[in-house]
């Protein structure tokens, strides 16, 4: 019989990257480190092997009274510096001219959660690219949404007519268009798209607009790791350019922007023309968290502000050096991929690089033949993740040619 409801998915998550992790642990234990490539770990690691825990974050969080981290959060909301300070960071200083909101969400899974939940009805379809971070199919899946995928590159670029034949292919047939664009810095090819790309996706959204209101969950879990950082935010003035009918929500989290992961601290940027559509949102976001987590961590909110209003400078100096180190890693493999022809998506910046393998049972093959050469990566849809985030820089040497010596010993 059973105790759980009739239409829940009973499957349990297969967790593709613990599962991985705890592998390439153990045969570090058995093999030892320098025998062993470890390219599975998704957080920022330094040269020494250890998680990056920011000294500017936590030296700042040490200092907050156990008084004000006992407390509760100011309102389910969040805070109201930490809303302010979420719009000016999300939006580079505030300069986009919209009307915006802000809700505090445990990271940034709290934000995506909220948009595909308050958007669309059960049974709706919420559109994600073919290529990207899992939790998106879990999150549809356990809000009852279908999920259509866009195929995320036409050669070295983003594929625009698949996403707008998946949208053309919901319009007029659901309330409402979701479609989730993880840019820049996407996960885990790395990918980060041209202000014309999304010129263009807007320009198409505000045609589709006219029957079917579209939004866009912009989902910038990486973005304060891009390359050129202080410009990163400048193709979110294209959102301007939005017509009455589309709105972005914006997913920003701390975990990666502040090496805090597990503090669990992030927000739903709402952004649109009208204030009444931002309102509405706003209301039902609220509620929504006041029904599911009642309200975020006020330690890490308060952090938040501190480090930014007191010691700006400081914390970006120390992010300025990952950033630089993510490049050099990334360099070496890309780099060294091009010389030997081991293929690739489209890289340009971020924490993952991603091996083009269309074929997945190819992959699967391939991903257990690396293991047993004792390299250790993580299988997407369609493609191997090497997470250069957490591979040292000696590591990263040469390994592209290893990799497409064992795949050319498959073929
Ligand atoms: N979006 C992407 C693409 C991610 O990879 C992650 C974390 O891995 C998140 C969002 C959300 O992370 P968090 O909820 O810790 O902010």
């Amino acid at each position: 019989m059973g105790f759980v409801k009739k239409s829940a998915n009973k499957t349990p998550i297969v967790d593709t990257v613990f599962a991985i992790v705890a592998k390439a642990k153990e045969a570090k234990l058995t093999y030892g480190d320098e025998n062993v490539v470890d390219a599975t770990i998704g957080s920022l690691y330094g040269e020494d092997g250890k998680i990056v825990a920011y000294k500017t974050i936590f030296d700042s969080f040490d200092e907050i009274p156990s008084a004000r981290k006992a407390g509760y959060a100011a309102g389910f909301q969040g805070n109201p510096d930490y809303r302010k300070l979420c719009k000016e960071w999300t939006l580079g200083k505030g300069n986009v001219d919209l009307e915006c909101s802000v809700i505090a969400t445990p990271g940034g899974t709290g934000a995506v959660s909220l948009t595909m939940t308050e958007f669309l009805e059960v049974g709706e379809t919420v559109i994600i690219p073919n290529i990207a971070w899992g939790s998106y199919a879990i999150m549809a899946q356990d809000k009852q949404l279908n999920v259509a995928r866009y195929e995320m590159f036409d050669g070295d670029h983003l594929n625009l007519n698949s996403i707008k034949e998946q949208v053309n292919a919901l319009k007029g047939k659901q309330n409402r268009i979701v479609i989730v664009v993880n840019d820049p810095c996407h996960n885990p090819t790395g990918y980060t798209m041209t202000n014309n790309e999304w010129e263009e996706l807007i320009e198409f959204l505000n045609e589709v607009g006219k029957t079917t209101p579209c939004i866009i969950l912009n989902d910038i879990a990486y973005i304060d790791y891009a390359y050129d950082v202080a410009h990163s935010r400048d193709y979110m003035k294209v959102f301007e350019k939005m017509s009455e009918n589309v709105m972005v929500v914006i997913a920003m989290s701390c975990s990666k922007t502040c090496t805090s992961y597990g503090m669990r601290c992030g927000a739903a940027v709402i952004c649109a023309h009208s204030k009444e559509d931002v309102r509405e949102a706003e209301i039902v976001f609220e509620k929504s968290a006041r029904a599911l987590w009642s309200n975020i961590n006020n330690a890490a909110m308060i952090n938040f502000v501190n480090v930014i209003e007191n010691h700006e400078d400081e914390f970006n100096n120390e992010k300025d050096y990952y950033i630089d180190l993510l490049k050099q890693r990334s360099d070496i493999f890309i780099k060294e991929a091009d010389e030997c022809g081991l293929e690739y998506y489209p890289f340009k910046e971020g924490f993952f690089v991603t091996i083009k393998i269309e074929d997945n049972a190819l992959k699967a093959k391939y991903h257990e033949v690396l293991m047993e050469n004792h390299i250790y990566t993580v299988q997407v849809n369609q493609g191997i993740r090497v997470a250069t985030c957490s591979l040292p820089v000696n590591k990263a040497k040469g390994l592209a040619k290893r990799m497409k010596e064992i795949l050319d010993t498959m073929k």
